[in-house]
């Protein structure tokens, strides 16, 4: 799982980020905080009427809660009347006098609370406890909601209106690798905020320039724009910066004008795009920039005013002549887009909903750092370093989430105040408050607004030092009923507040509180269980630092499946009943004869095979157990550390399948057969070894594909050839295959660019590049590194580079160049083309290029000497470039099946020729038969 939301998903069927989405709206109940609900009961209370009083006690799942203390007190009794609810909840005290009466009810692991009665008859309380206020937090309290959204210069910023207007001729100004020429027009200033400038507002006429540094942007910006360069005329800029940035906007104010309507109308405009969040995304972008770390450009901006010191940043949003909503975003430090896990400073994004051209257009370092050879996938774009996380949520019955969570951080940037947090904006925060318990102030937004979460604290946190603030919040979108105790689990990263996602590891200490028939299976290692008040309580902790935690919720049943080799921990848990989604067929006799208990200990076969593999091939995992969920979803898997979900259909066999879609679906066959060894092997690729940036993604999605592929090669049996070809076909198809439009994901651009290959032209690029092509790039270096030669085991070179990328990447995230460099360190003689050590051939060709190779291969046998064979094969290559170089794996059947005889290296596009001399006749000669290299 990893990204994306973008991380370890895995769908055949529709798009990456539509998947992710639909995920995201199954459920479309309106907001409601349940919380109010605790405080109505005791308002309704005051107004019964009299003489006998009544009630029931129950939690705030609404099951009625047993042995529950009452104290009744006032009226004209001398003592308190004690009483216990009883089997139903309830308690009476009749035969009272009228008058005024408090009745306190107390029971453990819930707060009291205390009712005032104002007694004329009777009076039937119905009584509502709150989960403790020391374990989790669901009261809203006005004086905490008081500090929501309004930090005073927060609401200077949010309220914030024009100032002063100058003309402005012929300037240009200059950042990065952007060029804003303003030919003819007018600026306006925003009003200080702080006495400081935060922004101004261009209308006129003028040029935008964007020129690529770098040869592999400007064949991308190609793509994008059909020019080397981005070009745009424009009417309206807005910008925004940090205080640093404004001298050079001084600089081209002319004398002082009247303010334009136009910059009112303008600054109206941005507003209204910026503070806009789309429920459900037309395209990329929207899908991208507006989920749950969507900017709130004002929050942005406090970060700097109240940090002098804060990293430099200049956001341009430009209203063109033929790109209405081109943002040119220059943000050191955190990075120009947060949002896709990535350092790069500099951005250009056409943000233009369902649009062809919709999309990033450009990300890449500063300039002045790759002239400096300082550019790099691991720089640290962190403000905040989070250590620990310790969150506690209560489930109800309406499946709404209560959650209290301590974050744990320490400050990497002096003076930094604002923390931003990634959370789904249906959790509303109630209260956040510090380390000392006093209310701090936090903005977010209205959820269709720019409604991230963002902390504030008081002053600087001291650095070098641990800090803590407390975050409650209430809401729903997490989970949505699938069905006979079953849940979907929706807000993967961000059902609690996430501070840097992917891009660091903490510890976790989770409590799960849930209606007592269902289970929860976390991340982490179970370290107790317990009823509390008609909840099942879970304890959950990580015993090792983890960079995301989630969780899997439903009526499960559970199967130990020891290994005996490995010795893990290995656990599945499974539901014995269909979600609603396949109800319709509960009485067919396929699916009526569903045995998901079995069909788990299939699975738990799977994973025990995969975790043996993988511990052979890349090191031990990196947590002890592994939790093997069913979750409802048909086509989506997930990997979290410890803990998988498989999609409902790795419980049903191939029969069951072919009564369901009426047909043999081969790729729908095809992901059946990698999903449970891919989400597997993401305990290695993804969490033991996490990746640096959006560039890096292949080293977990491309390398969890290739373990399923070494899984068909090992796993299944003796007659596992077929299952493996046809593994690397379908791989090959899904790099290859052309869409509608006539392009291939092969096409979109290279491995490199991840996520950005998505675009409305090139739907499932991502896809069949980061996975696929992924596998193949680690399967190429496996087949460059095989020895054909020697004893032992053949793969040992490729094994050994393996336990050493896990082994020096345990604290750090893997970029694609320091995947590169181990791979260097263990690159064979032959492999070093270049005679330099380097591999750049290799990467400059599968990793940052796009060519694929055809191949034509031909032999002939003649008689040798003493009785030997001399095989004269013919190898030739096409559709390259002349520095295109590749050594091919050559196989020969001696009457027991192919095997490899030796690789042949060709180079450009040419033809080559070898002899190999054998003792015996072959029946047959081949070139790649397993397809070791990716071919057109
Ligand atoms: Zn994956």
């Amino acid at each position: 799982m990893l990204r994306p939301d973008k991380t370890n998903r895995r769908n055949p069927e529709p798009s990456l980020l539509l998947a992710a989405r639909t995920l995201l709206h199954f459920s479309r109940s309106p907001f409601l905080r349940a919380s109010i609900f605790v405080l109505l009961c005791l308002a309704f209370a005051t107004c019964l009427r009299a003489d006998t009083i009544s009630g029931t006690v129950k939690d705030p799942t609404g099951a009625v809660v047993v042995n529950a203390r009452i104290e009744i007190s006032g009226g004209d009794v001398s003592q308190p009347i004690v009483l216990t609810s009883d089997e139903s909840g309830k308690f009476a005290a009749p035969n009272l006098s009228p008058g005024k009466y408090s009745v306190r009810v107390r029971k453990e692991g819930f707060d009291e609370i205390v009712a005032a009665v104002d007694l004329h008859g009777t009076a039937d309380l119905q009584l509502s406890l709150a989960i403790a206020a020391q374990q989790t937090s669901i009261k809203v309290s006005e004086k905490s909601m008081a500090f929501a959204n309004s930090d005073a210069v927060y609401r200077q910023l949010r309220d914030v209106g024009l100032g002063n207007t100058y003309r402005c001729e012929k300037f240009t100004l200059a950042m990065d690798a952007g060029t804003f020429e303003l030919k003819s027009g007018t600026i306006t200033l925003l009003g200080l905020v702080n006495n400081t400038e935060t922004g101004a507002i261009f209308i006129g006429q003028g040029h935008f320039t964007l020129k690529p540094f770098r040869h592999i942007d400007t064949q991308e910006m190609v793509r994008r724009s059909g020019n080397p360069t981005a070009e745009e005329d424009f009417t309206e800029v807005v910008f925004r910066f940090t205080a640093g940035v404004y001298p050079q906007f001084s600089a081209a104010l002319g004398s002082r004008t009247d303010t334009p309507s136009e910059a009112v109308t303008a600054f109206q405009h941005w507003k209204n795009k910026v503070r806009h969040r789309h429920e459900v995304p037309e395209g990329f972008t929207q899908a991208m920039f507006e989920e749950e770390t969507i900017d709130n450009v004002d929050a942005d901006v406090l970060a700097a005013v109240y940090n002098p010191k804060h990293p430099p940043f200049f956001n341009a949003y430009m209203v063109g002549t033929l790109h209405k909503d081109l943002r040119f975003l220059v943000r050191t430090r955190v990075g120009a887009i947060p949002q896709m896990d990535s350092p790069e400073e500099v951005a250009l994004i056409n943000s233009n909903g369902g649009g062809m051209d919709d999309g990033v257009w450009y990300s890449e370092h500063l300039i002045s750092e790759w002239k400096a050879h300082t550019a790099s996938s691991s720089e640290d774009k962190r403000l905040f370093a989070t250590h620990h996380y310790n969150i506690e949520t209560v489930i109800a019955k309406n499946n709404h989430l209560f959650s209290r969570a301590i974050i744990t951080f320490e400050p990497l940037v002096p003076g930094e105040r604002v923390l931003k947090f990634a959370l789904l904006p249906t959790l509303r925060v109630t209260r956040v408050s510090d380390q000392n318990g006093q209310d701090l102030h936090f903005i977010q937004e209205n959820k269709k607004e720019d409604g991230s979460f963002y902390a504030v604290l008081d002053e600087a946190p001291a650095m070098e030092e641990e800090h803590s603030i407390a975050v409650e919040y209430v809401g729903d979108k997490v989970l949505s009923d699938a069905g006979n105790g079953s849940y979907y689990v929706g807000a993967r990263q961000s059902w609690y507040p996430n501070l840097n996602g992917f891009g660091e590891k903490a510890l976790y200490d989770l409590t799960f509180k849930v209606p007592h028939s269902n289970v929860v299976i976390s991340v982490g290692k179970l370290e107790g269980e317990s009823t509390e008040a008609g909840f099942a309580v879970s304890h959950w902790v990580t015993p090792v630092p983890v960079a995301v935690a989630g969780f899997n919720y439903g009526q499960y049943k559970k199967v130990d499946f020891p290994d005996p080799i490995t010795h893990y921990s290995i656990s599945g848990y499974y539901l014995t009943d269909l979600p609603d989604s396949l109800r319709p067929y509960q009485n067919s006799a396929f699916l009526g004869s569903m045995a998901p208990g079995a069909m788990t200990k299939y699975a738990l076969d799977q994973t025990r095979a995969q975790m043996q593999l993988c511990t052979f091939y890349f090191g031990r995992a990196p947590y002890e157990n592994v939790e093997i969920t069913e979750q409802p979803n048909f086509s989506f898997g997930q990997s979290w550390p410890s803990l998988v979900y498989l999609p409902i259909s790795a419980y049903i066999d191939a029969t069951q399948r072919w009564m369901l879609f009426g047909r043999i679906d081969a790729k729908f066959s095809g992901f059946v057969q990698e999903v449970t060894p891919h989400e597997v092997a993401h305990q290695w690729f993804g969490h033991s070894v996490a990746w640096a940036s959006y560039h890096d993604q292949w080293l977990s999605e491309g390398f969890a594909d290739f373990a399923a592929g070494l899984f068909l090669e090992h796993a299944v049996g003796p007659k596992w050839q077929k299952d493996y070809i046809d593994y690397w076909e379908r791989q090959r198809l899904r790099i290859l295959e052309k869409n509608n439009f006539g392009v291939s994901p092969n096409d979109a651009g290279p491995l490199w660019m991840g996520l950005r290959l998505e675009s409305p032209r090139t739907e499932r690029a991502y896809q069949g590049v980061t996975y696929s092509k992924g596998a193949y790039v680690l399967q190429m270096l496996r087949s460059l590194m095989y020895s054909d030669q020697g004893a032992g085991n053949r793969d040992q070179a490729f094994i050994d580079m393996m336990h050493d990328f896990m082994e020096s990447h345990r604290n750090s995230a893997a970029s694609t160049e320091s995947f590169k460099a181990i791979a260097e360190k263990h690159m064979s003689k032959q492999m070093d083309l270049q005679r330099n050590g380097r591999l750049d051939w290799f990467f400059d060709e599968w990793v940052y290029g796009t060519q694929i190779p055809r191949y034509h291969f031909k032999y002939d046998v003649q008689p040798g000497n003493g009785g030997n064979v001399k095989v004269r094969v013919e190898l030739t290559q096409s559709e390259v470039d002349d520095q295109f170089a590749m050594f091919l794996p050559i196989f020969a059947d001696f009457g027991k099946g192919m095997v490899r005889i030796g690789q042949l290296a060709v180079v450009g596009n040419a033809t080559r020729t070898a002899i190999f001399n054998m003792d015996q006749q072959p029946k047959k000669v081949a070139l790649n038969v397993y397809k070791d290299v990716l071919e057109r």
